[in-house]
């Protein structure tokens, strides 16, 4: 099984897989940032040009877990994105996190390593 060589690495793995998984934007970018909003921020998604980037902050995420699991948060944006609504944490937002989460838990933490670094 291949490895991540990085903690980066390991949050492209599972976009990859969240891709396939949810049914996602095949075009989603993943970008790592040095910083969102003073460090407040450990990632977002923006649109550029009609296609969806998430941007990961290398301040705000130290862990390979906050590589993952923010990686999960703002893959939950992506799939329920709508414009204009950027930080939208109603209960939609909460059910696709909740079942991304738990996908991962369950087989994606292998699924996933299966998956490109880049
Ligand atoms: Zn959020």
């Amino acid at each position: 099984m291949p490895r991540a060589r990085s903690k980066w690495g390991r949050a492209v793995q599972v976009m990859r897989w969240l891709i396939d998984e949810f049914d996602l934007p095949k075009n989603v970018r993943m970008e790592l940032v040095d910083d969102i909003d003073d460090g407040q921020t450990f990632g977002q998604v923006i649109s550029r040009r009609g296609r969806l980037v998430v941007q990961l902050s290398a301040r705000a995420c130290k862990t390979t877990h906050d590589y993952v699991y923010n990686t999960i948060h703002e893959a939950a944006h992506v799939k329920t994105y709508k414009r204009r609504m950027k930080h939208d944490h109603a209960d939609p937002f909460w059910l696709v996190h909740g079942q991304m989460n738990h996908a991962y838990d369950e087989r994606g933490k292998v699924e996933s390593a299966e998956y490109p670094t880049e």
